[in-house]
């Protein structure tokens, strides 16, 4: 395998805005004595074209920082811009609506932009074809795999045909091999549609997997410690010897990173 993999998979151009911009972002919850300081100073961008993957320790502040990016909440200091860029956002938990079926999940997603019965139908065809889940639009959710739940859950946040999709652990509670195709079938998809996106692990494995970068962040008060490039050629595989060599590397950055946080 020859190709160069930061120019085949970032799409970063020079002098463009970045998708996302976040300068010296702080997040304190709640107030006095109690209060805590979740996020300190982050500052990070991803161009549009660009999978960047945000990798620390349980608590460190990864959800917080989607949060913020969504629009979801507010940071205490600092600034987000993300210009005029749609957002979607996709959760660990598919939150599906349990009465309507699949196609139903994926048509109320369209509804907000407007668009009429007739073709509300038709676009949520295409998007379940798109996450392969074509024969499925009458099943109800609970109905599904873990991981076509999944699937749909993808296939709405497509449906709001955002520039910058935002991924808090969406896989995390899915099996190896489920996992692995959701990967491929995600790599696809932001390629095709040029998606900038930022996708919270904890999981080394699939941060250096899928992202363009890997940026870590410290324990709490997250921070960000490191940036690698991920300069592997794409598609790359999970269980690789190159994957494994860098995400070994990240791994003991991160232990030494929650070793210090111990003491
Ligand atoms: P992560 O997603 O990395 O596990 P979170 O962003 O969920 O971390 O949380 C970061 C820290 O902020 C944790 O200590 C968590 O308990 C705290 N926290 C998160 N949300 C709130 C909230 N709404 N109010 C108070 N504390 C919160
Ligand atoms: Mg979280």
């Amino acid at each position: 395998m020859t190709a160069p993999t930061q120019e085949l998979g970032s799409g970063r151009t020079e002098g463009q805005r970045p998708a996302v911009r976040l300068d010296a972002v702080s997040k304190v919850y709640g107030r006095g004595a109690s209060s805590l300081l979740a996020l300190d100073k982050v500052s990070l961008d991803a161009a549009q074209g660009e999978f960047v993957c945000l990798l620390g320790a349980s608590g460190c502040g990864k959800s917080t920082l989607l949060n913020l990016v969504a629009g979801l909440d507010r940071p205490t200091t600092g600034s987000i811009d993300t210009g005029d860029r749609k957002i979607a956002m996709m959760f660990q938990e598919p939150a599906l609506f349990p009465w309507l079926t699949v196609a139903g999940n994926v048509e109320l997603a369209l509804r907000v932009q407007g668009l009429d019965r007739t073709a509300r139908r038709a676009r949520a065809a295409e998007l379940l074809d798109v996450v392969h889940l074509g024969g499925f639009a009458k099943k109800r959710p609970h109905e599904l795999s873990g991981g076509m739940r999944q699937r749909v859950s993808l296939a709405r946040a497509l449906a709001q045909e955002a520039d910058l999709l935002l991924m808090d652990e969406p896989f995390g509670a899915l099996d190896a091999m489920t996992r692995d195709l959701l990967h491929d079938e995600l790599e696809r998809i932001w390629r095709e549609r040029n998606l900038a996106v930022l996708f919270v692990t904890h999981n080394v494995r699939e941060a250096v997997r899928l992202g363009d970068r890997v940026v870590l962040l410290s324990s709490r008060p997250g921070q960000v410690i490191e940036d690698y490039p991920v300069r592997l050629p794409r598609p790359r595989r999970t269980e690789s010897a190159d994957v494994a060599e860098l995400a070994g590397v990240i791994t003991e950055r991160l232990k030494e990173e929650v070793r210090r946080h111990g003491r």
